[in-house]
């Protein structure tokens, strides 16, 4: 499929909280959005989970309530060790914690909701030239004069763009876990 470069005023590549956060903010402000994400939604993203409340005003301005999505207020952070010692501290500005599941499946929402357009499909490739991105995947080309390239960190389009520094080797390993059980819930809702 070719689409017509008018098509689409910006071509997001990747659905995650950069790419879906831009696609609501830009079709808010009546853009025409394509969103080109390779998973399908809700998907789990290995993630700490943990929001500043710093991006509150932000995700407001997105119409995104977190706490109605079931976020929890966090305010202490604890840290024990394997012979349960427990080191706490308060965190003055806090935070609240929320899945990526529930969380990016919810932007994605909006943007739809907002009328942007999200597409399941890898992007293999892309080409700037004549002053328009061609954005290629398996089943198609895409053409916009601007692209945001939100596809996260270490990905194989940083080797086909030669970024310098996917060069380097990274030695870290994450692994997340959601856990069920009893938990004190003081600090949660709203309030
Ligand atoms: C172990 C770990 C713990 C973390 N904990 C926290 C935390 O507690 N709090 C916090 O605020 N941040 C945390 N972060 C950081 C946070 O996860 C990232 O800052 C955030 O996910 C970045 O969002 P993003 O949209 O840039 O990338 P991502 O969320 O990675 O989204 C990129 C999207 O692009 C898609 N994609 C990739 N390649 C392609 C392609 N070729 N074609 C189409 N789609 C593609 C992917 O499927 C993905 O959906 C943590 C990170 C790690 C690794």
């Amino acid at each position: 499929m070719k689409t017509d470069p008018s098509n689409f005023d910006v071509i997001i590549i990747g659905g995650g909280l950069a790419g879906l956060t831009s696609a609501i903010h830009l079709s808010k402000q009546g853009l025409r959005i394509l969103v080109i994400e390779k998973n399908a939604y809700p998907k789990h993203k290995v993630c700490g989970e943990y929001i500043s409340n710093e991006v509150l005003p932000y995700l407001e301005s997105l119409d995104i309530d977190v706490f109605k999505l079931g976020a929890v207020k966090i305010n202490t952070f604890e840290l024990s060790t394997a012979k349960n010692k427990v080191v706490k501290a308060e965190l003055p500005l806090g935070g609240f914690g929320i899945s990526r599941y529930c969380l990016d499946y919810a932007l994605a929402q909006k943007a739809i909701e907002n009328k942007a357009i999200i597409i399941q499909e890898t992007v293999d490739h892309i080409q700037f030239s004549n002053e328009a991105f061609t954005v290629e995947t398996k089943q198609a080309m895409y053409f916009s004069k601007i692209v945001v390239g939100a596809y996260g960190k270490r990905g194989h389009l940083d080797a086909k763009l030669k970024r310098d520094f996917i060069k380097n080797k990274s030695p870290f390993l994450a692994v997340k876990t959601h856990v069920k059980g009893h938990f004190p819930r003081k600090f949660s809702g709203p309030s």
